[in-house]
């Protein structure tokens, strides 16, 4: 069996972005060789989040604002979180959105059903975060 493991690194400008990232993927599934497998792809901070959707702009506004009226960012004084931090909202925010995806390998392709693409979710940014791609096959 093989293995592969590689980091992505973002830095989103803004507080929250959400940032296609499948052509990434699909190249860390090139560089690993693999046909036949799994590809796991999770972010490694507990302030943002990895998803399959559509990548559409306007479902991407409505996650937004589902999220804002799940769990507000202000005032930030609501939450027992917010000591010396002001991400209690982001932390809620990614339990909902989910941690990881796995994708099935095929092929040496991405076994996606119609429309699904990844997306990396920053919930807290304005500061360089990770994402890890894992994949094991043969
Ligand atoms: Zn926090």
């Amino acid at each position: 069996m093989k293995s592969y493991r590689k980091e992505l690194w973002f830095n989103a400008s803004r507080r929250r972005e959400i940032i296609h990232i499948t052509p990434q993927v699909e190249e860390c599934l090139r560089e690993s060789g693999i046909r036949e497998g799994l590809c796991l792809v999770n972010a490694m901070h507990i302030t943002a989040s990895v998803f399959i959707n559509d990548n559409e702009s306007g479902l991407h506004s409505d996650f937004e604002r589902w999220l804002e009226k799940l769990a507000p960012e202000k005032p930030y004084s609501q939450y027992a979180h917010n000591g010396y931090e002001d991400n209690a909202d982001a932390h809620l925010k990614r339990t909902v959105m989910g941690r990881e995806v796995v994708v099935a390998v095929t092929e040496g392709k991405l076994d996606f059903g119609p429309w699904e693409t990844i997306f990396y979710y920053e919930l807290d940014g304005k500061r360089e975060k990770r994402v890890l791609v894992k994949i094991i096959g043969e």
